[in-house]
């Protein structure tokens, strides 16, 4: 589990939410291009989100997948326009 810490309040962040959908969409639209499992995570003092623990594979790409039926499946998605490539990972 990442630790996270609020710099602005100086305490640590608590799990808010598992498993959240992370609907990565398309740079230029709002289309979901991939989706991923992430975790919510909150500050307790100045309730600032963070969403974090996201795999490196998606659990759901655009040109395979049914986007809307995955994305029904959570009870919160996220989103997040097109996410930098991590380095070594080709996805
Ligand atoms: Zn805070």
């Amino acid at each position: 589990m990442p630790r996270i810490i609020c710099a602005k309040c100086e305490v640590e962040f608590t799990p808010k939410l598992n498993e959240v959908g992370l609907v990565e969409t398309f740079r230029d639209d709002e289309r979901p291009a991939k989706i991923y499992d992430a975790d919510l995570w909150e500050c307790p003092v100045c309730h600032f989100e963070v969403v974090s623990g996201l795999g490196l594979h998606p659990i759901a790409e655009h040109y395979k997948d049914d986007m809307q039926k995955v994305i029904g499946q959570y009870e919160k998605t996220i989103r997040c326009r097109e996410l930098r490539k991590v380095s070594g990972y080709r996805g």
